[in-house]
């Protein structure tokens, strides 16, 4: 997907031209993948642009640079305060949200302990993650990877660090490469961790399975939407260790996440999930998520940040 370019870029404190958002090819991250970012969705609302979970996103950047010893030169309210500005500075929405930080020019080696801590938040227009009518259409077709998932104590995955997604990578581009949108890894033990980028939810006798923190899963903050969603809505919830298996039997599988909201699975491996069509409860955790990020029904969890804009019209997604 072409990257549309925005006027401006948060840079430190600072707002920089977009073309001027530069580094060094001997930074540290770009030798050694020291950087810990976040991926945001600002939506347009009837009322304007809001910012979905923006503290609790920032909170996230805090604790994966907390993981790498990484003290940010910005408190995590200060940092969504930036977010805000330069939504309404750029003008941009809907659109995703890319605040940054990482390990600049310093040293060469590996020790990031000397090298500058450099933080960036980027704003740009982008749509659906996984193709076109994903989100609330037809379901995804998915495979299990021959990657496993990044393992306790090697990567930790509850950071969300650059270094992760060489994993990811490999579990998408193997999904790609073999007809599949995306790829779902097993944890080292072979239980079923997650997507190269977003959470898992399989629906059995209608109950709602997530595998818990303990199977290498990033903290997803739609997966905690959906979990508090389902609640609500008085569904039996299951977070422990899901079986390979379980995903060919399941009633409906689906993914979560910024980019993918919430997107129905089709099948896994080729075994069609359920019917193969968009499933009931899928279909009501979409309801309200959607319904509360589009305006149409009350912000009653408090997630919607909304982002003090002149009238101006919302560009397309
Ligand atoms: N897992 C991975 C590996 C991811 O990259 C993402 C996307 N950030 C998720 C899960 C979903 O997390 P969130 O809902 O916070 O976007």
């Amino acid at each position: 997907m072409a990257i549309e370019k925005t006027e401006k870029i948060w840079h430190n404190g600072k707002f920089i031209a977009w073309d001027d958002a530069t580094l060094h090819v001997m930074s540290h991250v770009v030798h050694y993948g020291s950087s810990v970012f976040e991926g945001i969705r600002c939506y347009a609302l009837p009322s304007g642009p809001a910012i979905f979970r923006a503290t609790e996103h920032m909170q996230r950047l805090v604790d994966s640079a907390r993981i790498y010893r990484t003290d940010l030169p910005f408190t995590r309210d200060e940092l969504v305060g930036a977010m805000i500005d330069l939504v309404r500075q750029n003008g941009v929405w809907p659109c995703y949200i890319r605040p940054i930080a990482f390990r600049g020019y310093g040293e060469a080696g590996v020790n990031p302990l000397n090298c500058p801590v450099e933080v960036f938040m980027i704003n740009f227009s982008w749509g659906k993650y996984l193709g076109h009518g994903s989100g609330e259409g037809e379901g995804v077709d998915v495979c299990i990877s021959s990657w496993t998932r990044i393992a306790p104590n090697t990567l930790p995955a509850m950071a969300k660090a650059g270094a992760n997604y060489m994993n990811s990578q490999l579990i998408k581009m193997e999904a790609m490469a073999n007809g599949y949108s995306e790829g779902i890894a097993l944890d080292v033990n072979g239980y079923v961790s997650e997507g190269s980028g977003e959470n898992l939810f399989v629906v059995r006798n209608g109950v709602l399975h997530t595998a818990p923190m303990g199977n290498s899963v990033l903290p997803g903050i739609t997966r905690d939407s959906v979990l508090q969603i389902a609640r609500d809505l008085g569904i039996k919830i299951v977070e422990q260790q899901i079986p390979r298996e379980s995903l060919y039997i399941a009633d409906e599988v689906f993914f979560t996440g910024t980019a993918a909201e919430i997107t129905p699975i089709r099948s896994v491996d080729k075994i069609t999930v359920g019917t193969g069509k968009l499933g009931p409860m899928t279909k009501s955790l979409q309801a309200e998520f959607f319904g509360i990020v589009r305006g149409e029904k009350p912000d009653r969890y408090h997630w919607l940040t909304p982002v003090p804009v002149a009238a101006r019209q919302p560009v397309g997604v």
